[in-house]
């Protein structure tokens, strides 16, 4: 087999790069593991590009560089399960589009819909919700290509191996297709508003308690939310950068069966058209999973670090909720979770500004979301994950030659 010469490959943000010796885009499962079976012959590591939305180097190789993208749509329907087959390239916009005809919904989404489904499910993709899990607890079943090119079928007869895989940073192998549980669909009724800090802190746990979906920006200066994209509130926009802000951007979403309506920051629609957010790539995030217990203090402790040191940090704070889940990586394993996030803007040294932030969320043993930037190293991910030494066992038992894996990811999971 021929590879394809490869190239310079970016992440979405710019951030991040390599310079992969091949690239392929398999058209079949079958190709799929003929190529990973010839790079094994040539001593090639491979990585699976998905939409490249991660901030952290979990894509890069020197080696084969796959897209995945030609592996796209519903491969099967289980109607009385609940369940769905979905190739592992496929948009989440676009298993949205295919859920809604079929009459389900995805069970939660996040931000953003563009990611691949693989990619967004395997790193411990979140949105928001005290009672519900990351994505990748709905994840029931996958196809994995070995270095080999067997595929490795997991179903959830072997419990552990499903834990295993549903947050493997693309370590376990190559991942083809996806079975997913979904639900019924449903229309969400998403409210936003604008209040103040303190209103925000004293409303925290009935609004967490209260609604499907809650969460918020903290914005330090009127334009930051501009910055992140966030739509605006009824309120007039103004203009000064001064931190005099402290504003909260509000938003709770729950299931109605309410007919949908359009109005700019009351809106009714299928879930799939409420969740995602617009963004433009002029953000490097870091996020962390705080536990829950904790999460007002270590907001209120990041708040005051942007307003009392690092005033020239302007991006907002993203404060959102996750449950637990028994996934052995997940950043939220046996762990119900706020999550919160900051951003470096490109332009500005902004390593102090997160290394700063790291040392305050690290106060109360939280977990870094995979994708997004964060300073873990072995010591670290062995202290924070109870099945770290059973994944990494498991992980060298399925890939001895370490095909899977690149630098980043051999010093967290190799
Ligand atoms: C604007 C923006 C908004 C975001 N919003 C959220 C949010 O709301 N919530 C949240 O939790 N995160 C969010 N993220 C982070 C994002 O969801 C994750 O980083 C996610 O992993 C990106 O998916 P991707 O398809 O781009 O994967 P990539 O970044 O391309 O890859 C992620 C990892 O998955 C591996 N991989 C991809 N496909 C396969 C496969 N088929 N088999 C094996 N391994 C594979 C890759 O090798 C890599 O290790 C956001 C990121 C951005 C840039």
């Amino acid at each position: 087999m021929q590879f394809e010469k490869g190239g310079l490959w970016r992440n979405w943000a710019g951030n991040q790069s390599c310079i992969a010796r091949y690239k392929g885009s398999p058209n079949s499962e079958d190709q799929l593991r003929e190529m990973v079976v010839e790079a094994d012959r040539r001593d090639l590591n491979v990585r699976v590009a998905g939409s490249g939305h991660s901030f952290t180097p979990v894509v890069g190789t020197g080696g084969l560089l796959l897209s995945l993208a030609e592996l796209q749509g519903i491969n099967g329907v289980d109607t009385a399960k609940k369940q769905i087959n979905v190739a592992a390239g496929t948009r989440i916009h676009d298993v949205g589009i295919a859920l809604k005809k079929l009459g389900f919904s995805l069970v939660n989404q996040g931000d953003i819909d563009s990611q691949a489904v693989a990619g967004a499910f395997t790193t411990g993709t979140h949105g928001t919700g005290i009672k519900l899990p990351c994505l990748a607890s709905s994840i029931a079943g996958m196809r994995l290509v070995q270095a080999d090119g067997s595929v490795l079928v997991v179903d959830g007869s072997d419990r552990e191996l499903l834990l295993a895989s549903q947050v493997s940073v693309g370590t376990l192998g190559i991942i083809s297709e996806l079975t997913l549980q979904v639900m019924d669909a449903y229309n969400l009724h998403e409210h936003v508003w604008r209040d103040d800090f303190e209103t925000c802190m004293k409303r925290h746990d009935e609004l967490a308690a209260n609604h499907r979906h809650f969460g918020f920006f903290w914005c330090p200066t009127p334009q930051s939310r501009h910055l992140y994209c966030i739509a605006d509130t009824a309120d007039a926009p103004r203009t000064s950068t001064k931190k005099t802000a402290d504003v909260c951007e509000m938003k709770v979403m729950d299931i109605t069966d309410k007919p949908p309506m359009d109005t700019p920051f009351e809106k009714i629609a299928y879930s799939s058209e409420i969740y995602p957010i617009e963004y433009v790539p002029n953000f490097h995030e870091l996020e962390y999973a705080v536990p829950l217990l904790h999460g007002k203090e270590a907001v209120r402790a990041v708040r005051e670090l942007m307003l009392r040191k690092h005033t020239n940090c302007i991006f907002p704070i993203e404060y959102r909720f996750t449950a637990g889940d028994a996934a052995w990586l997940s950043p939220f394993h046996n762990q119900d979770s706020i999550t919160l996030s900051v951003s470096g803007q490109p332009g500005i040294d902004y390593w102090e500004y997160l290394h700063d932030v790291d040392s305050i969320l690290r106060r109360y043993g939280s977990r870094p979301h995979w994708g997004k930037m964060h300073f873990l190293d072995t010591d670290d991910v062995t202290a924070l994950y109870p099945r770290h030494g059973d994944f990494r066992a498991l992980r060298r038992k399925l890939d001895p030659k370490g095909r899977f894996l690149n630098d980043h990811v051999r010093m967290l999971l190799g």
